[in-house]
């Protein structure tokens, strides 16, 4: 944490409080200049814009975005770095990481320190905002096997103390790092607080009561909600992210809804083409006007949301989302019934290069096929090993893994495509 990211945060903070139309000329400053940046220096922009006949000029608020084609999450997986990268950005400089969201393609993201910084004070608000406190500590599920262990500065002098816990660990092993830690807060997504919940209320566990519970990174259904805020006897704070965005709507404590980090992103709701009214159902597409190494501008998020019909009841300006619709994926169910959240199982997949697409299949509690389809010129040997020996680490021995190259991926009889399905029956408490 630097100076000036306390100047930004402190902007963050009292830009919330501001008029719908001060933030909208916020938000209009921030276009422009992010589209002219994108015309000057990112070539998969310039080209999109120079094939709709769109100079820079011509986009002078958010009302004239609609001119700009959507940009997929295929599109930009299809373009190649140095393309989707802006000119003088340096990639061995920035951080990395892929992404499949819920989507099953894998997005390799570069985001420079300062874009970085950017995206996690839309976090901080949010947190701040639902009551945490800047010397709380909070723990932090993540899908990486390996986790963050070192500390900043400013962690060290008791600000911001944030730890790492490892979905591949398990229950125990989480309910021992909060025993030992007591943190204030958990943030996590839904199918890993479920199984921290449904362990606590099995194993009988009743000292395991953070005060701040955030939910994050997929759809909180109606059902888990119930469940977990029962269980954990806290309120849940859902925060509707993604790492290509960073927070784009929290859950307000007194309002009905989600504010949007309308300062920091454009959202737009999207039905054949044309944006919705309030209360009604659209696609979700963002503009993130604070990436600027990797731009995200009318990127299709793939969820779909409604923005609220009433107004803002707690003062804030910024608009209301009133629901986020999504995919769900489901729990893997190993013998014994241990289960696996599906998060960990991204992370064994979409760090693998040379994947399109993927999903995984699980046919009994033993068998796992996971459909690739796989990018051009990539050859599938060293991709299927490389799946193979990450999902077999996450796994165990017994499970019996295929990986099958296709050229489409099976379709879900439920419609809705989801990444990680099972037909062996999940119960939870
Ligand atoms: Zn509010």
């Amino acid at each position: 944490m630097k100076p000036w990211h306390l100047v930004h945060l402190q902007r963050m903070l009292r830009d919330q409080w501001k008029s719908p139309e001060e933030l909208a000329d916020i938000q209009n400053a921030k276009l422009r200049q992010l589209i002219r940046h994108a015309h000057a220096r990112v070539p998969v922009y310039r080209r999109l814009f120079d094939e709709a006949g769109i100079r820079p000029s011509d986009i002078q608020t958010v009302d004239d975005l609609p001119r700009i084609p959507i940009m997929s999450r295929r599109t930009l997986h299809e373009s190649p770095l140095e393309d989707r990268l802006a000119r003088g950005v340096e990639p061995d400089r920035c951080r990395q990481s892929a992404t499949s969201g819920t989507t099953g393609i894998p997005l390799k993201l570069h985001v420079t320190p300062r874009d970085a910084t950017l995206k996690s004070l839309t976090w901080a608000r949010a947190f701040l905002s639902r009551g945490m406190r800047p010397w709380d500590r909070m723990v932090a599920f993540i899908g990486q096997e390996h986790v963050r262990t070192a500390s900043s500065w400013y962690e060290r002098v008791g600000l911001w103390r944030r730890r790492e816990v490892s979905t591949w660990a398990g229950p125990e092993a989480w309910v021992h790092e909060i025993r030992q830690w007591r943190p204030r807060a958990l943030v996590g997504y839904v199918m890993t607080l479920r199984l921290l919940a449904d362990h606590l209320l099995r194993a009988g566990i009743d000292d395991v009561t953070p005060s701040l519970v955030f939910h994050s990174s997929a759809v909180l259904d109606d059902v888990s909600r119930r469940f977990l805020e029962g269980t954990l006897r806290t309120r849940i704070v859902d925060i509707y992210g993604s790492d290509e965005a960073g927070c784009i709507a929290w859950e307000c404590g007194a309002c009905r809804g989600y504010h949007v980090s309308s300062d920091v992103l454009v959202v737009e709701l999207l039905r054949n083409g044309n944006r919705v009214s309030p209360g009604e159902e659209g696609e979700v597409i963002i503009t993130n006007l604070h990436a600027y190494a990797m731009p995200f501008i009318r990127y299709a998020q793939g969820d779909v949301a409604r923005m609220s019909t009433e107004p803002s009841a707690c003062g804030r300006g910024l608009p209301l989302l009133e629901r986020i619709e999504g995919r769900t994926d489901d729990f893997l169910v190993l013998r014994g019934g241990k289960m696996i959240s599906p998060h960990p199982v991204y992370h064994c997949i979409d760090h693998v290069p040379g994947i399109a697409r993927w999903k995984a299949v699980q046919h009994a509690v033993d068998q796992l096929t996971v459909y690739i389809e796989l990018e051009r010129r990539h050859e599938p040997a060293a991709i299927h090993g490389a799946v193979r020996r990450n999902l077999q680490a996450l796994l165990g021995p017994e499970v019996a893994l295929t990986v099958e190259t296709v050229e489409c991926l099976p379709v879900d009889p439920s419609a809705k495509f989801r990444v990680v399905t099972s037909t062996v029956g999940a119960v939870l408490t």
